[in-house]
């Protein structure tokens, strides 16, 4: 064997070499796969006369002029003519070099964008060269980079990563050829071609990704990310989890029978595909999506009877407080009735609570009466022990970061098993994030709401007409109808987000009072209200308008939300910790104030709190433009979105459409970043012949498989197995 060669010391590594190395650029392939943003054309020469306003254009000439001019500001001017016309070239940052660079007389070539305009044809600080020497043969490629990065040195070390890396084939011919395409681009030529592409491409063909070496880039990539999640589910399929089946006439049965209403077709369909899971050896990893009201947590209930059933504890966890305590509301009101004589009960736990309660909570949970443990992030805590945890359920899963989902997974303490896992969502994902990024996850959808839902009308009211909006409160609240109303997210500021929801109830507590006169115009603030106005309170009778906002105290937040659940508080004055899950039948009307400031999947789920009951119910969403203008194009999507669609589904398209994937991926986003390329809404097609190569190469190829993989993920596949 030859001797390995002496270890050079170690050096310490320069700038832009620190730089590559924090872009991920340490393997020759990583450089080769460092792939142009953009492109400029330094190829052609284009006389001033054939040029259009807009154009990017390299031109070459003589200076005629050179000034340096203050008005508006300090600034140098080069005049150029090339012997069909004249440009002016303007610089607001300059050198005394570049002075002396484009001195009158000499020949400059200089390329930029060139404005026409009423004073002559002009360039903004163009890029500026002597003239002459050989026109470089390809277009010149830009890559993304940093500051300690320069272009020159970044592009010396792509081609130097291109021309050593091994850009050996791992897609098998007969693989690449299901993909249909016309003439397929081999990998190598496709690297090289984009690096430096040949003269005389279009530019906008490489510009909008859509050349053909594009295409097959764009493949490589998709083909990795679905073999990586392939890969993730196959090694889950490896793990072993309890098998949990319901008992004749156990619990899920007379739960069943105890519900005061049936299961629409829906929630059938679901529980039986989680049933089917948790029967079987391999941990369950479904996503349970159904618009907000679909009523996903009955379906929840019924997998932890099944669990339950088996003789198993089941845990669920959601991420607020008030979110926890409905479900606990709820499920202790379902099950405990069932589980008191078998000796079992329902846990609670949560930060908040005392020690006294938790201690006695703990024990519960360690020596197994504690059937179900219902609770926010405690639940994952260390001192939580779990007996035999053989279900996982968390609800409004992409509240939850990929190390909660882990913690929670562990917590059944035999090495060799893990517990079933049951995620649940209120905003639906669009079918190409859950066919690309979500592909190892398996999907069970509540498509249909329970009979007897109104749909709810939503309209958009300018702030101006405020007064009409509290008008028709008062008119709901006559008629026993309950309100909520929410105030805006102010970002930088959670003190500025308080004082809106405490004026905007003082507001509404002297506007409802029955001796108030009638509105002009908005009341002015009173200073800090009572958190409750109790009917009766000194001079301010009438009803009682709550205010609940994220700072205030567990119990106090308990008792507003006591009061509003059972119906004696008629209007909730909120910041945003209603969002989700609140469940009150009898609120009929939901104002939700500068709607302009949330997201759209946001403002749905807001919206969802009402329609829950049989009354016609309605959303008003107050918007208000910035000071002297309009409202943005995003937000006005938004609203349009919401006035147009009740329907989860189109929300979360049209969401997807107006921010990108990034959002929706909230934990996953590191992985998010794998797709450089491919852009799912464009690249259906692709996607889909990826998710075929994928579960073929794995069965036929795997060592390729494996190669690709490497290649494309090197160390950042583990990312994408949480
Ligand atoms: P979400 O999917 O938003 O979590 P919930 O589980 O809170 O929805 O259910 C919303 C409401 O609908 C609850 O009051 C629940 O009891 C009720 N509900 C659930 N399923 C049905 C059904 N099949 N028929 C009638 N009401 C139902
Ligand atoms: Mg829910």
């Amino acid at each position: 064997m030859p001797a390995s060669p002496p270890a050079s010391p170690a050096q310490p590594l320069s700038a832009p070499q620190k730089a590559l190395r924090k872009l991920g650029l340490v393997r020759d392939i990583d450089l080769a796969l460092h792939l142009p943003l953009r492109y400029e054309d330094e190829t052609r020469i284009v006389k001033l006369r054939d040029a259009r306003d807009g154009d990017a254009v390299q031109i070459e000439g003589e200076v005629t002029h050179q000034e340096i001019t203050f008005r508006p500001r300090r600034q140098l001017l080069v005049s150029v003519h090339d012997g069909s016309d004249t440009v002016v070239l303007r610089f607001f940052n300059f050198y005394p070099s570049q002075q002396k660079q484009m001195a009158v007389g000499t020949r400059i070539r200089a390329r930029g964008e060139l404005r026409g305009g009423f004073a002559g044809l002009t360039m903004m600080h163009p890029a500026v060269r002597a003239a002459g020497g050989a026109l470089p043969q390809a277009l010149t490629p830009v890559y993304s980079t940093v500051a300690q990065l320069p272009q020159p040195y970044l592009r010396k070390a792509v081609l130097a990563g291109l021309a050593q890396a091994d850009l050996s084939e791992t897609v098998p011919p007969e693989v690449l050829t299901e993909m249909g395409r016309q003439r397929l681009w081999g990998l190598r030529e496709a690297l090289t071609f984009l690096h430096q592409p040949t003269p005389g491409v279009a530019l906008t063909q490489l510009q909008d990704h859509s050349h053909p070496a594009w295409q097959r880039l764009k493949a490589e990539e998709l083909l990795a990310q679905q073999l990586s999640q392939l890969e993730a589910r196959r090694a889950r399929e490896h793990l072993r989890a309890p098998v949990l089946r319901a008992a004749r006439g156990g619990l899920v049965e007379q739960l069943l029978a105890a519900l005061p209403f049936q299961l629409t077709g829906a929630q059938r369909r679901v529980s039986e595909e989680i049933a089917r899971d948790l029967g079987r050896e391999q941990p369950m990893h479904r996503l349970l999506q159904g618009d907000v009201g679909s009523g996903k947590t009955v379906v929840a209930a019924l997998a932890a009877c099944a669990a339950i059933d088996a003789g198993w504890q089941c845990a669920l966890m959601a991420p607020t407080e008030i979110l926890a305590e409905q479900h606990f509301a709820k499920l202790v009101e379902w099950l405990e009735p069932m589980l008191a004589p078998r000796g079992q009960r329902v846990a609670w736990l949560t930060g908040s609570q005392k020690k006294k309660v938790r201690g006695e909570m703990l024990a519960a949970v360690e020596s197994g009466a504690a059937a179900l443990v219902i609770g926010t992030h405690a639940v994952i805590q260390a001192q939580v022990r779990f007996q035999k945890l053989g279900l996982a359920i968390i609800d409004e899963q992409h509240r939850f970061g990929v190390e909660q989902r882990l913690a929670l997974r562990q917590k059944l303490s035999e090495s060799e098993r893990e517990p079933h896992l049951l995620m649940m969502s209120a905003t639906p994902i669009p079918r190409t994030l859950a066919m690309s990024y979500y592909a190892d996850l398996d999907i069970s959808t509540l498509d249909e709401l329970p009979p007897g839902r109104t749909p709810v009308v939503t309209k958009l009211v300018a702030a101006h007409r405020r007064d009409e909006v509290i008008e028709r409160i008062r008119a709901q609240t006559a008629q026993g109808r309950q309100v909520y109303w929410v105030c805006p997210l102010i970002e930088e500021s959670e003190a500025l987000d308080l004082r809106n929801a405490t004026e905007t109830h003082a507001e509404l507590s002297a506007a409802l009072s029955p001796h108030a006169p009638p509105l002009r115009g908005s009341l002015p603030p009173e200073g800090a209200a009572p958190v409750l106005g109790r009917p009766g309170d000194g001079d301010k009778p009438g009803v009682m308008i709550g205010l609940l906002h994220s700072r205030m105290p567990p119990a106090e937040k308990k008792a507003v939300m006591a009061l509003f659940t059972a119906g004696d508080m008629p209007v909730l004055v909120s910041t945003t910790v209603i969002e989700v899950g609140v469940d009150v039948p009898n609120a009929s009307l939901m104002v939700i104030e500068h709607a302009e400031r949330f997201g759209l999947s946001q403002l749905h789920q807001l919206r969802g709190r009402v329609g829950r009951g049989a009354a016609a119910s309605a959303c008003v969403l107050l918007y208000e433009a910035p000071e002297g203008g309009r409202l943005g194009e995003t937000a006005r999507a938004r609203l349009k979105a919401m006035v147009e669609t009740n329907d989860g589904f189109e929300i979360a398209r049209r969401d997807l459409d107006i921010r990108g994937p990034g959002e929706f991926l909230g934990a996953r986003q590191s992985g998010a970043a794998l797709l450089r390329f491919a852009d799912l809404a464009e690249d259906s097609a692709l996607l889909q012949w990826a998710r075929g190569a994928a579960a073929r190469m794995l069965v036929e190829y795997p060592a390729l498989a494996a190669q690709h993989l490497a290649r494309w993920l090197g160390s950042k596949s583990e990312y994408m197995k949480a």
